[in-house]
């Protein structure tokens, strides 16, 4: 464990973001007071920590400048976003162009205040205006986007951090959960009359496991009730190719739906299985010809990197299939699997048995040479980077990119990363977001995780959005 006293509390936040990249597979505490002010047992100190002492009183990029120079000498890392340790890189690169930095301006800005390395910087100010020409016509203030959460699944897949249920199990409620989705698109289309409607994002969960008359139903009361003629995109995630069949393409295609997503998040059956996504590679072709044979013109696809077992070479092959089917988007994230983790465990549990070919000993965390691999596919496909995002504590300190084709790329996900509209959210586990004004404040609201309490409540979640919209 890596322990860290400082003697004021400031910065906490920073500096374990800090160490955690430096030491992603190590504990970290940010302990506030000198050594032995807090009785060592109720930190779970030990004589093997390695302690630190750190003087806060400073500035803070001088701070995280120091620690990071002090860390990466000792660890011998260097880390491509330098010391920045917040999730949105992309936004800082945005605000200096809005300042009127030039391009060197920039990078000698980024550079000395935050270490990031060139490479990065030139990554960051391509999405930055890329991300500027893309919303160039979104009234931030007076439009709004609109998420809805569709909370069931085929399975659980292993590595799921979201809301979601078996459809097996809870296929009973659904129709009983659209009744619910119906009263909060009655409280949108009352108190956002006046406002206009940008883009609608049905996600989850896996939206495609509704049936196909209850993908007409959701739809169509949508389009009943809402002004969708200024809307400029519509997705409906139908990322489990277990889940899709032409009926159902024929229901969105008819519903007017502009953008699905299919997700293969790695081309390897034997991959598949352990994380246990109950769908085969054919099934994922099958599903993604479909929908082009429905006239989906703008097919994303999600593919993870840094899951169990997978080397580069894996990963070349995933890429070398998408390349083949050539999708409009491509979406790549990264996993960092934890120790203790569902995941984790399973695969434990397994090799103990004898029963994988993989071993926990290979790398568990994507590389810097997968997202290179990655990057060279999209760029094969003609797609540019578009969106951003870092994850928290993730190993080697990288990102999240969305890549699409010009036209194709994804406003809904630029709206929701860069924070800049209001984002109102339907559903069991949606989180709604009120943005006052440009550069203003944001606050949040959020909708019961557990789908029948979220029925039961449906009432209060109308209250709390209500409230949010109304305060001054
Ligand atoms: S498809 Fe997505 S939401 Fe559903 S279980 Fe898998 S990871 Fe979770």
């Amino acid at each position: 464990m890596q322990v860290v006293y400082i003697k004021e509390d400031k910065f906490q936040y920073d500096i374990h973001s800090l160490y955690k990249a430096f030491y992603p597979d190590e504990d970290v505490r940010v302990i506030v007071g000198e050594k032995g002010s807090v009785p060592e047992k109720e930190t779970d100190i030990s004589p093997d920590d390695e302690i630190s002492f750190i003087d806060v009183n400073r500035d803070k990029n001088e701070l995280k400048r120091s620690i990071y120079k002090d860390l990466s000498a000792k660890t011998g890392k260097l880390l491509p976003w330098g010391d920045l340790t917040g999730i949105r890189p992309t936004r800082i690169a945005m605000n200096l162009i809005d300042e009127g930095m030039s391009n060197k301006e920039i990078h000698d800005y980024m550079r000395e205040t935050y270490l990031v390395s060139e490479e990065k910087t030139d990554l960051a100010i391509d999405i930055a205006r890329r991300e500027k020409r893309i919303l160039s016509d979104i009234d931030y203030e007076n439009g709004y986007s609109l998420y809805i959460g569709i909370p069931f699944c085929p399975t659980t897949c292993l590595y799921c951090s979201f809301t979601s249920y078996p459809i097996g199990a809870f296929k009973g409620i659904v129709d009983d959960y659209i009744t619910c989705l119906e009263k909060e698109i009655d409280y949108v289309a009352d108190a956002f009359a006046d406002k206009t409607l940008d883009t609608v994002y049905i996600g989850g969960g896996t939206p495609t496991t509704l049936l196909p008359d209850q993908i007409r139903r959701l739809i169509g009361y949508l389009r009943d009730k809402l002004d969708m003629s200024h809307v400029k995109e519509f997705t409906v995630e139908s990322g489990r190719p277990d889940s899709i069949t032409r009926d159902k393409l024929i229901a969105m295609k008819e519903m007017g739906v502009t953008r699905i997503s299919v997700n293969p998040q790695t081309m390897s059956d034997d991959t598949l299985r352990l994380i246990g996504r109950q769908h085969t590679v054919a099934q994922l072709i099958d599903s993604f010809k479909m929908a082009r044979e429905e006239g989906f013109d703008n097919i994303n696809m999600d593919i993870i990197l840094g899951l169990p077992g997978e080397t580069e070479k894996d990963v070349q092959h995933t890429i070398d299939e998408i390349v083949k089917l050539a999708p409009d988007d491509l979406t790549v994230h990264s996993l960092a699997i934890k120790r203790g983790s569902r995941l984790f465990e399973t695969i434990r549990e397994k090799e103990l048995k004898g029963e994988l070919k993989v071993s926990l000993q290979y790398s568990m965390s994507n590389t810097g040479e997968m997202m290179e691999i990655a990057r060279m596919g999209a760029k094969t496909l003609g797609l540019e980077p578009y969106y951003l995002y870092r994850q928290k504590n993730i190993s080697g300190n990288l990102e999240n990119t969305g890549y699409a084709k010009e036209g194709k790329a994804g406003i809904y996900n630029i709206l929701i990363n860069e924070e800049v509209q209001s984002i109102v959210a339907l559903g069991a586990g949606t989180v709604t977001k009120r943005v006052f004004g440009e550069g203003g404040r944001i606050e949040r609201c959020d909708n019961i995780k557990d789908v029948k309490l979220y029925m039961d409540n449906i009432e209060e979640m109308i209250r709390r959005k209500r409230e949010l919209f109304e305060r001054l």
